[in-house]
Protein backbone atom coordinates (compact mmCIF):
# COMPACT_ATOMS: atom_id res chain seq x y z
CA UNK A 1 0.00 0.00 0.00
CA UNK A 2 1.77 3.47 -0.83
CA UNK A 3 -0.23 6.94 -0.93
CA UNK A 4 0.44 8.83 -4.28
CA UNK A 5 -0.09 12.90 -4.08
CA UNK A 6 -0.75 15.15 -7.12
CA UNK A 7 -0.08 18.15 -5.03
CA UNK A 8 1.36 21.45 -5.13
CA UNK A 9 4.70 22.57 -4.21
CA UNK A 10 5.13 26.39 -2.90
CA UNK A 11 8.01 28.41 -1.61
CA UNK A 12 6.63 30.52 1.05
CA UNK A 13 8.16 34.07 1.96
CA UNK A 14 7.40 34.97 5.06
CA UNK A 15 7.30 39.15 5.34
CA UNK A 16 7.06 40.67 8.89
CA UNK A 17 5.72 44.17 8.90
CA UNK A 18 4.67 46.61 10.78
CA UNK A 19 1.17 47.29 9.01
CA UNK A 20 -0.04 45.34 6.18
CA UNK A 21 0.39 47.74 2.71
CA UNK A 22 -1.77 50.25 1.96
CA UNK A 23 -2.61 50.94 -2.08
CA UNK A 24 0.82 52.81 -3.00
CA UNK A 25 2.53 52.26 -0.19
CA UNK A 26 5.91 50.89 -0.25
CA UNK A 27 7.06 49.47 3.36
CA UNK A 28 10.38 47.61 4.62
CA UNK A 29 9.68 44.35 6.11
CA UNK A 30 11.46 43.57 9.80
CA UNK A 31 11.79 40.06 8.25
CA UNK A 32 12.12 37.94 5.93
CA UNK A 33 11.97 33.71 5.95
CA UNK A 34 11.77 31.05 3.70
CA UNK A 35 9.82 27.98 4.15
CA UNK A 36 8.40 24.64 1.83
CA UNK A 37 4.77 25.05 1.63
CA UNK A 38 2.02 24.12 -1.03
CA UNK A 39 -0.94 22.10 0.10
CA UNK A 40 0.58 18.77 -1.41
CA UNK A 41 4.21 19.24 -0.36
CA UNK A 42 2.55 20.19 3.01
CA UNK A 43 -0.12 16.80 2.57
CA UNK A 44 2.78 14.99 1.59
CA UNK A 45 5.21 15.54 4.52
CA UNK A 46 2.53 14.59 6.99
CA UNK A 47 1.35 11.37 5.16
CA UNK A 48 5.05 10.10 5.43
CA UNK A 49 5.77 11.36 8.75
CA UNK A 50 2.73 9.01 9.68
CA UNK A 51 4.86 6.58 7.95
CA UNK A 52 3.46 5.69 5.07
CA UNK A 53 5.01 4.99 1.48
CA UNK A 54 4.48 8.65 0.21
CA UNK A 55 5.01 9.07 -4.08
CA UNK A 56 4.78 12.94 -4.27
CA UNK A 57 3.26 13.62 -8.04
CA UNK A 58 4.28 17.68 -8.89
CA UNK A 59 5.77 20.13 -11.01
CA UNK A 60 8.61 22.78 -10.10
CA UNK A 61 11.07 24.92 -11.89
CA UNK A 62 14.25 24.08 -12.92
CA UNK A 63 16.17 25.48 -9.32
CA UNK A 64 15.13 25.35 -6.02
CA UNK A 65 17.04 22.12 -5.31
CA UNK A 66 16.91 22.09 -1.78
CA UNK A 67 12.98 21.75 -1.85
CA UNK A 68 13.71 17.80 -3.32
CA UNK A 69 16.45 17.54 -0.76
CA UNK A 70 13.90 18.89 1.81
CA UNK A 71 10.90 16.30 0.53
CA UNK A 72 13.36 13.32 0.55
CA UNK A 73 14.65 14.04 3.99
CA UNK A 74 11.35 13.88 5.52
CA UNK A 75 11.29 10.50 3.52
CA UNK A 76 9.20 11.62 0.35
CA UNK A 77 9.78 9.49 -2.78
CA UNK A 78 10.48 12.66 -5.40
CA UNK A 79 11.34 10.53 -8.51
CA UNK A 80 8.10 11.59 -9.98
CA UNK A 81 8.58 15.25 -9.60
CA UNK A 82 9.16 17.03 -12.82
CA UNK A 83 11.31 20.00 -12.81
CA UNK A 84 10.02 22.25 -15.60
CA UNK A 85 12.26 24.62 -17.84
CA UNK A 86 10.56 27.93 -18.14
CA UNK A 87 8.50 27.46 -15.41
CA UNK A 88 8.75 28.92 -12.20
CA UNK A 89 8.77 27.00 -8.54
CA UNK A 90 4.75 28.04 -7.29
CA UNK A 91 5.37 30.30 -4.52
CA UNK A 92 3.29 32.53 -1.73
CA UNK A 93 4.27 35.83 -0.78
CA UNK A 94 2.62 36.28 2.89
CA UNK A 95 2.35 39.32 4.59
CA UNK A 96 1.93 39.28 8.61
CA UNK A 97 1.37 42.42 10.73
CA UNK A 98 1.88 42.50 14.08
CA UNK A 99 -0.94 41.43 15.02
CA UNK A 100 -0.54 38.49 12.56
CA UNK A 101 -3.29 39.36 10.55
CA UNK A 102 -2.37 38.58 7.25
CA UNK A 103 -2.64 38.96 3.41
CA UNK A 104 -1.02 36.38 1.00
CA UNK A 105 -0.44 36.15 -2.71
CA UNK A 106 0.11 32.87 -4.37
CA UNK A 107 1.72 32.01 -7.78
CA UNK A 108 1.20 28.78 -9.01
CA UNK A 109 4.15 28.38 -11.86
CA UNK A 110 4.41 24.57 -12.04
CA UNK A 111 1.71 23.65 -10.16
CA UNK A 112 -0.52 24.54 -12.73
CA UNK A 113 1.88 23.39 -15.89
CA UNK A 114 1.51 19.82 -14.83
CA UNK A 115 -0.10 18.10 -17.87
CA UNK A 116 -1.89 14.15 -17.93
CA UNK A 117 0.56 12.84 -19.96
CA UNK A 118 3.16 13.88 -17.27
CA UNK A 119 1.00 11.43 -15.07
CA UNK A 120 0.35 8.89 -17.03
CA UNK A 121 4.00 6.78 -16.27
CA UNK A 122 3.69 7.21 -12.32
CA UNK A 123 0.20 6.66 -12.22
CA UNK A 124 0.31 3.02 -14.36
CA UNK A 125 2.12 2.56 -10.90
CA UNK A 126 -0.87 2.97 -8.60
CA UNK A 127 -2.42 -0.50 -7.27
CA UNK A 128 -6.46 -0.77 -5.90
CA UNK A 129 -5.20 -0.76 -2.02
CA UNK A 130 -3.25 2.58 -2.64
CA UNK A 131 -4.64 5.97 -2.26
CA UNK A 132 -4.20 9.10 -4.32
CA UNK A 133 -4.58 12.24 -2.57
CA UNK A 134 -5.82 15.76 -4.65
CA UNK A 135 -5.98 19.39 -4.29
CA UNK A 136 -7.60 22.12 -5.98
CA UNK A 137 -3.85 23.75 -6.53
CA UNK A 138 -1.92 22.26 -9.24
CA UNK A 139 -3.86 20.64 -12.81
CA UNK A 140 -5.13 17.70 -14.12
CA UNK A 141 -6.31 16.46 -10.72
CA UNK A 142 -9.38 15.07 -12.13
CA UNK A 143 -7.70 12.63 -14.90
CA UNK A 144 -5.48 11.65 -12.28
CA UNK A 145 -7.96 11.22 -10.16
CA UNK A 146 -10.07 9.12 -12.58
CA UNK A 147 -6.57 7.07 -13.96
CA UNK A 148 -6.78 6.22 -9.68
CA UNK A 149 -10.26 4.80 -9.62
CA UNK A 150 -10.09 3.08 -12.63
CA UNK A 151 -7.02 0.89 -10.49
CA UNK A 152 -9.44 0.68 -7.92
CA UNK A 153 -7.33 2.99 -5.66
CA UNK A 154 -9.14 5.32 -2.85
CA UNK A 155 -9.25 9.01 -3.90
CA UNK A 156 -8.93 11.45 -1.23
CA UNK A 157 -9.45 14.91 -2.36
CA UNK A 158 -9.48 17.75 -0.44
CA UNK A 159 -11.67 20.79 -1.80
CA UNK A 160 -8.76 23.23 -0.71
CA UNK A 161 -8.65 26.00 -2.05
CA UNK A 162 -12.80 25.87 -2.46
CA UNK A 163 -13.26 25.94 -5.95
CA UNK A 164 -16.91 24.73 -7.09
CA UNK A 165 -16.17 24.32 -10.62
CA UNK A 166 -13.58 22.12 -9.23
CA UNK A 167 -15.12 20.38 -6.73
CA UNK A 168 -18.01 19.68 -9.38
CA UNK A 169 -15.39 17.43 -11.69
CA UNK A 170 -14.08 15.79 -9.53
CA UNK A 171 -16.20 14.08 -7.30
CA UNK A 172 -17.65 11.28 -9.89
CA UNK A 173 -13.93 10.36 -9.27
CA UNK A 174 -13.95 10.99 -5.61
CA UNK A 175 -13.65 8.40 -2.49
CA UNK A 176 -13.52 10.62 0.28
CA UNK A 177 -14.24 14.41 0.12
CA UNK A 178 -11.99 16.30 2.74
CA UNK A 179 -13.00 19.78 3.83
CA UNK A 180 -12.85 22.33 6.31
CA UNK A 181 -15.60 24.39 8.26
CA UNK A 182 -15.92 27.03 5.88
CA UNK A 183 -15.52 24.72 2.34
CA UNK A 184 -18.04 22.42 3.60
CA UNK A 185 -20.65 25.41 4.27
CA UNK A 186 -20.10 26.35 0.35
CA UNK A 187 -20.18 22.79 -0.94
CA UNK A 188 -23.45 22.45 1.02
CA UNK A 189 -24.78 26.03 -0.34
CA UNK A 190 -23.81 24.76 -3.92
CA UNK A 191 -24.80 20.75 -3.45
CA UNK A 192 -27.22 20.04 -0.82
CA UNK A 193 -27.61 16.68 -1.06
CA UNK A 194 -26.64 13.25 -3.18
CA UNK A 195 -22.78 13.86 -3.08
CA UNK A 196 -21.56 11.01 -5.25
CA UNK A 197 -18.65 10.01 -2.79
CA UNK A 198 -18.61 7.16 0.00
CA UNK A 199 -17.22 9.89 2.80
CA UNK A 200 -16.81 13.36 3.79
CA UNK A 201 -14.37 14.58 6.29
CA UNK A 202 -15.29 17.50 7.86
CA UNK A 203 -12.43 19.70 9.93
CA UNK A 204 -13.81 22.80 12.34
CA UNK A 205 -10.33 24.14 13.89
CA UNK A 206 -10.95 23.65 17.44
CA UNK A 207 -13.96 21.99 17.80
CA UNK A 208 -12.59 18.77 15.85
CA UNK A 209 -13.93 16.87 13.20
CA UNK A 210 -16.18 14.26 11.62
CA UNK A 211 -16.31 11.67 9.13
CA UNK A 212 -19.52 10.53 7.34
CA UNK A 213 -19.71 7.62 6.06
CA UNK A 214 -22.82 8.26 3.11
CA UNK A 215 -23.16 4.12 2.35
CA UNK A 216 -24.42 3.40 5.89
CA UNK A 217 -25.01 6.87 7.29
CA UNK A 218 -22.32 6.67 10.20
CA UNK A 219 -21.10 9.47 11.74
CA UNK A 220 -17.68 9.37 13.53
CA UNK A 221 -16.65 12.44 15.55
CA UNK A 222 -13.60 13.36 17.23
CA UNK A 223 -12.86 16.45 19.37
CA UNK A 224 -10.18 18.48 19.18
CA UNK A 225 -7.17 17.52 21.70
CA UNK A 226 -6.45 20.98 23.50
CA UNK A 227 -3.84 22.31 23.02
CA UNK A 228 -1.96 26.62 23.37
CA UNK A 229 -2.06 27.71 19.83
CA UNK A 230 0.66 29.37 17.79
CA UNK A 231 0.55 28.57 14.05
CA UNK A 232 -3.03 26.62 12.57
CA UNK A 233 -1.06 27.06 9.30
CA UNK A 234 -1.24 23.87 7.89
CA UNK A 235 -3.11 22.11 10.39
CA UNK A 236 -5.41 20.75 7.97
CA UNK A 237 -2.91 19.68 5.53
CA UNK A 238 -1.46 17.86 8.87
CA UNK A 239 -4.97 16.38 9.43
CA UNK A 240 -5.15 14.84 5.67
CA UNK A 241 -2.38 13.49 5.59
CA UNK A 242 -2.50 11.60 8.81
CA UNK A 243 -6.21 10.58 7.76
CA UNK A 244 -4.87 9.35 4.32
CA UNK A 245 -1.86 7.75 6.07
CA UNK A 246 -3.86 6.02 9.05
CA UNK A 247 -6.20 4.52 6.54
CA UNK A 248 -3.50 3.29 4.23
CA UNK A 249 -1.82 1.08 6.78
CA UNK A 250 -5.65 -0.35 7.97
CA UNK A 251 -6.81 1.29 10.69
CA UNK A 252 -10.43 2.26 11.26
CA UNK A 253 -11.87 5.64 10.42
CA UNK A 254 -12.22 6.08 14.76
CA UNK A 255 -8.28 5.73 14.46
CA UNK A 256 -7.76 7.49 11.86
CA UNK A 257 -9.30 10.32 13.25
CA UNK A 258 -7.81 10.15 16.64
CA UNK A 259 -3.78 10.45 15.31
CA UNK A 260 -4.97 12.98 12.77
CA UNK A 261 -6.39 15.23 14.76
CA UNK A 262 -3.55 14.67 17.39
CA UNK A 263 -0.90 15.33 14.91
CA UNK A 264 -2.85 19.07 13.54
CA UNK A 265 -3.19 19.59 17.36
CA UNK A 266 0.96 19.10 17.48
CA UNK A 267 0.99 20.86 14.48
CA UNK A 268 -0.49 23.84 15.96
CA UNK A 269 1.66 24.62 18.81
CA UNK A 270 4.77 24.85 16.28
CA UNK A 271 5.48 27.67 14.03
CA UNK A 272 5.92 26.83 10.24
CA UNK A 273 3.93 24.54 7.55
CA UNK A 274 5.42 21.31 6.44
CA UNK A 275 8.74 21.92 8.89
CA UNK A 276 6.53 21.91 11.49
CA UNK A 277 4.55 18.60 11.10
CA UNK A 278 5.60 16.10 14.08
CA UNK A 279 6.43 12.42 13.44
CA UNK A 280 4.31 9.75 14.42
CA UNK A 281 6.01 8.70 17.31
CA UNK A 282 5.42 11.58 18.96
CA UNK A 283 2.18 11.97 18.16
CA UNK A 284 1.59 8.28 19.51
CA UNK A 285 2.79 9.93 22.98
CA UNK A 286 0.56 12.96 22.65
CA UNK A 287 -2.73 10.99 22.29
CA UNK A 288 -1.83 8.08 24.48
P1 LIG B 1 -7.74 24.08 7.89
O1 LIG B 1 -6.34 24.28 8.38
O2 LIG B 1 -7.81 23.33 6.60
O3 LIG B 1 -8.58 25.34 7.88
P2 LIG B 1 -9.01 23.29 10.41
O4 LIG B 1 -8.85 24.69 10.88
O5 LIG B 1 -10.39 22.71 10.42
O6 LIG B 1 -8.43 23.08 8.93
O7 LIG B 1 -8.05 22.37 11.29
C1 LIG B 1 -7.84 21.01 10.99
C2 LIG B 1 -7.73 20.20 12.25
O8 LIG B 1 -6.60 20.68 12.99
C3 LIG B 1 -8.90 20.29 13.21
O9 LIG B 1 -9.91 19.34 12.91
C4 LIG B 1 -8.24 19.97 14.55
O10 LIG B 1 -8.11 18.57 14.72
C5 LIG B 1 -6.86 20.59 14.37
N1 LIG B 1 -6.84 21.95 14.93
C6 LIG B 1 -6.98 23.12 14.25
N2 LIG B 1 -6.96 24.17 15.11
C7 LIG B 1 -6.79 23.64 16.35
C8 LIG B 1 -6.65 24.19 17.66
N3 LIG B 1 -6.71 25.52 17.90
N4 LIG B 1 -6.47 23.32 18.70
C9 LIG B 1 -6.40 21.99 18.50
N5 LIG B 1 -6.51 21.42 17.28
C10 LIG B 1 -6.70 22.23 16.22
Amino acid sequence: MAIWNLGSINIDHVYRLDHLPRPGETLAARSHAQGLGGKGANQSIAAARAGAITHHLGAMGTGDDWILERLADRGICTADIVRLPGEVTGHAVILLDREAENAIVIHPGANRAITSAMLEKPLSAIRPRDTLLVQNETSCQVEAARMARDAGARVIYSAAPFDIAAVRAILPHATILAMNAGEAEALFAAIPDDLPVQGLLITRGAEGAEYRDLTTGAVHRQAAFAVNPADTTGAGDTFTGYFAASLDRGDQIAAALRLAAGAAALKVTRHGAGEAIPGLEEVIAFIA
